[in-house]
């Protein structure tokens, strides 16, 4: 196909699916809607991607087209005073910040990583630590341009009433490509970070802390040991902060250490990762106060290229949660009690409070109540059951899982966490598609 080639190196962040597309990365506009028109015509369709920060398979289209966004990464206006950005959704966050940041200007809404798209961050809704604050990064988008895969471009705004914009929030690229977006950025007088780390001891303590730090910081978090048991069941350590006042306006400059091979899974076992977490649990296990950079606050990950690569050959999965808030308490002991007797623990186990801001989509992940993310060692059965106890868990209390974490999600789950499914299905241009849609409605 013209402007396609054929790839099998584009994977989700979690490494697990291998994958073939016929792949176009377009450097000019006016390139796509001949791209989007041909892709479309193949029989497993066509699917805009960004950087592959997803984790699932709802980031690649294997036997179909995938277009990749990351060429067309231009901005179109950048109004000081306002703090209005339009750019290319190929543009990523981390080109953002960096022209934003001595504006005076950041994101309002950021995920733990700037390696992601505006079109990414659109298609899956992200949220970040600040959600009882500010929602999801679509709260912010005022406008966005789509082309559908019949070579037309529609421009929609944050009160359409046709439903096109609600649908794209969060949509997962299903609705057509996002080629450009306006956002409204968030003022700040630092690039500085009042943080505070409280350590806690169990999950009742988590929840007050919680309670209170929402009501008074920015952003909020937890890192939980999810192998400690009885009493200590939940115990972690909780971060809060707030933008500093100190005036600084500096871009973290690029570079870091990288992970260059894949590690032996072996390195990766319960015992490491108890061991890390005593350790970690030890090391932070006081409280402090400190100021620090936005970006090991927002984006520590990022400090090290490919980590995922630790997770060996066989990859990983995540696993977000997010459940009311009425059964919030127990229903997040029992998904630890099920890990822990499982014996498979997760280094990075985050545990966070979302807020009562309706999110704009109607498939955004984020509701109100309780959200637990998990990463977790692909060892093949054992890890697939016990995720499969996790789902039980999940859907029994009302809740629902992240598409773009997920790469098993069961259809019949997704549908019970989507009410709003069948609206959305009424925007799908028919020419896109994706592994993750195929696998929901087979
Ligand atoms: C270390 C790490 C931390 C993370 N932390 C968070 C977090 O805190 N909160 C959170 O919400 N997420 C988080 N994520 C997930 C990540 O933010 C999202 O998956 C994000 O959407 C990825 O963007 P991307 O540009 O890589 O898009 P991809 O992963 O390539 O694609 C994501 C989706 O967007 C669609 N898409 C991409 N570009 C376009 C376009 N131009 N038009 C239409 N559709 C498009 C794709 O079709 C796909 O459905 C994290 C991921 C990592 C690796």
């Amino acid at each position: 196909m013209n402007g396609f080639a054929p790839r099998d190196d584009i994977m989700p962040w979690s490494r697990t699916p291998r994958t073939r597309m016929e792949v176009a990365r377009p450097a000019f506009p006016d390139e796509l809607a001949p791209l989007a028109m041909q892709g479309a015509d193949l029989p497993r369709g066509l699917l805009a991607g960004g950087l592959q920060r997803s984790y699932g398979d709802s980031c690649i289209n294997d036997g179909g087209a995938l277009i990749e966004m990351t060429g067309l990464d231009r901005f179109i206006c950048f109004d000081r005073t306002s703090g209005l950005l339009e750019a290319e959704a190929g543009v990523s966050l981390a080109a953002i910040l960096k022209l934003v940041i001595p504006a005076g200007f950041f994101l309002p809404v950021t995920p733990g990583t700037k390696f992601v798209t505006l079109g990414g961050a659109i298609a899956n809704d992200v949220h970040g630590k600040n959600h009882h604050r500010a929602g999801t990064f679509g709260r912010w988008i005022r406008s966005l341009s789509l082309l559908r895969s019949d070579g037309r471009e529609h421009t929609v705004s944050d009160d359409d009433a046709s439903g096109l914009f609600a649908a794209t929030i969060g949509g997962l690229g299903l609705t057509g490509i996002i080629t450009r977006a306006t956002l409204q950025l968030m003022p700040i007088a630092s690039s500085n970070m009042a943080v505070e780390t409280i350590p806690f001891g169990n999950l009742a303590e988590f929840f007050a802390l919680s309670a209170v730090s929402d009501a008074s910081h920015d952003y909020t978090v937890a890192w939980i040991d999810c192998l400690a048991k009885g009493d200590l069941l939940g115990r972690g350590i909780f971060t809060r902060a707030r933008h500093a006042s100190d005036g600084v306006l500096r871009v973290k400059p690029p570079g870091g250490p990288s992970i260059p091979i894949d590690a032996p899974g072996f390195l990766l076992n319960r015992f490491s990762i108890a061991a890390f977490n005593e350790v970690y649990f030890r090391l932070a296990g006081r409280a402090r106060q400190s100021t620090m950079s936005y970006d090991p606050f927002f984006y520590p990950l990022d400090a090290i290229g490919n980590w995922n690569r630790m997770y060996g050959p066989r990859g990983f999965y995540q696993y977000q949660s997010v459940v009311p808030p009425e059964v919030a308490a127990e229903v997040t002991a029992e998904m630890l009690r099920a890990i822990s007797d499982a014996r498979q623990g997760s280094f990075l186990a985050v545990l966070k409070t979302f807020g009562d801001m309706t999110s704009p989509g109607l498939l955004s992940f984020p509701r109100r109540g309780t959200t637990l993310a998990l990463d977790f060692a692909n060892r093949g059965g054992p890890t697939l059951w016990l995720l499969d106890r996790l789902d039980a868990i999940v859907r029994e209390a009302g809740g629902r899982l992240y598409p773009a974490k997920d790469g098993r999600l069961p259809p019949a789950m997704f549908r019970a966490g989507h009410p709003a499914l069948d609206q959305f299905t009424t925007h799908l241009d028919p020419g896109m598609s994706s592994t993750f849609w195929r696998r929901m409605t087979p």
